[in-house]
């Protein structure tokens, strides 16, 4: 098969790469060079601009969403015989943080049209022995946060928002992670605000925050003649200044990215126009551009059997472009297979986790990339019809 001429003229183009500006490799060699490359006043300036984005919250740093998650969890007080529910289709971390703490991970299937774990199913999986609940913003696109806390509060449960890609993102104008319970946000490579490796915990309350400095640091406390103490055993899971200086670069400029993220998905849109779903057979996601930040755009492919997707993501590759998926069912892995999950308990979650498929969405794109992405998708799915 020979390459389309496309693929021979014009760059690769990944599904996502991070956009790093000069003043901020500039800033980063600035710790470099500074004496104190681990936390330090870098950390302590960026949890104060975080914490006043979300309207004077407590903010904590972490070396990742994933120890951001684990330590919200523990400050919640979930641990041995509690049962947390979340949504099988996100990144491994959302269910692998609840067995990390002790707890079992109760699974809820999601809604066709979101994406999103369906509010209807996670009330009908708690019992007695729930404490919490995680709802994970897939794509950034925030569930419903109205009926998720009148849940919460109606039985007594704590909320850890997996809001790992939702840094950004808005609920009927507040910002996620300005309102709510333990909201859990990830600066891994590929989100919207980056550290390279990263994480921020916003909490409710002072204790709260002294409580998660805690668990970030070996348990240390300030306390007795010598002013240290340890009393609970916590790990190792801070920010360094490397690091903060790379989210304080990032974070000036998330206004710019939602927007120019925003702009790409309407483009996505109008190019793909009002035929491109009955002509395909494929999903686009909801075209809600009141809430979510685009972190990924993400589309479902008519399912024409085994191999569907491996065959388009081979296609598009053959014509210069990259995609992604985000994600396979959790359920379905063999850790959770061997605490009783199977395939046939979540239809829905199964589906998409076999059809999704992220298409390119990231900062430096420009307008012609989408078109570019457009024309490859559809002449895969509309005039080819052949995906493999
Ligand atoms: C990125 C991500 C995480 C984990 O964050 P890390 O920083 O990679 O540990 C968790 N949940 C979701 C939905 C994510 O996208």
């Amino acid at each position: 098969m020979s390459a389309p001429l496309s693929a021979a003229v014009l760059p690769f183009l990944p599904f996502s790469r991070p956009t790093i500006d000069e003043g901020t490799i500039a800033a980063v060699g600035d710790v470099l060079r500074s004496g104190w490359i681990s936390s330090g006043p870098r950390v302590h300036d960026f949890e104060q601009q975080l914490s006043a984005y979300f309207g004077g919250r407590p903010v904590l740093t972490f070396n990742s969403g994933t120890s951001t998650m684990e330590i919200a969890l523990r400050v919640a007080g979930v641990g041995a015989g509690d049962e947390v529910v979340t949504t099988p289709i996100s990144w491994p971390a959302t269910a692998n943080v609840i067995l990390a703490v002790g707890a079992t991970p109760v699974f809820a299937d999601i809604d066709p049209a979101a994406r999103n774990i369906d509010l209807d199913q996670l009330e009908a999986a708690i019992t007695p022995r729930t404490r919490a609940l995680i709802p994970v913003h897939l794509a950034g696109l925030p569930v419903d946060m109205d009926r998720l806390y009148a849940i919460a509060a109606r039985h007594r449960l704590r909320v850890v928002e997996d809001a790992a890609q939702a840094f950004g993102s808005r609920w009927h104008g507040r910002r996620v992670g300005a309102f709510g319970d333990l909201v859990s946000f990830s600066f891994q490579a590929n989100k919207n605000l980056t550290t390279g490796e990263g994480g921020c915990l916003v909490l409710n309350d002072a204790g709260e925050a002294a409580l998660a400095a805690k668990y970030r640091l070996q348990g240390v406390t300030r306390s007795g003649v010598d002013g240290i103490d340890v009393d609970l055993p916590g790990g190792k899971h801070n920010m360094s200044d490397i690091m903060a200086a790379i989210g304080l670069g990032q974070f000036a400029n998330i206004d710019a990215v939602t927007a120019h993220r925003r702009a790409l998905a309407r483009h996505y849109f109008a190019r793909f126009g009002a035929g491109f779903e009955s002509a395909s057979g494929a999903r686009l996601p909801l075209a809600d551009f009141e809430h979510g930040n685009w972190h990924l755009f993400q589309i479902i492919l008519p399912d024409r059997g085994p191999g569907t997707r491996a065959g388009f993501m081979e296609a598009m590759a053959c014509r210069g472009i990259g995609t992604g998926f985000h994600y396979a069912p959790i359920h379905l892995f063999s850790l959770y297979r061997a605490r009783g999950y199977a395939e046939g308990m979540f239809p829905v979650a199964e589906r998409v986790g076999r059809l999704t498929v992220t298409l390119p969405m990231f900062h430096a794109m420009t307008f012609d990339d989408v078109e570019r992405v457009v024309a490859a998708v559809e002449s895969i799915l509309i005039h080819a019809r052949v995906p493999r």
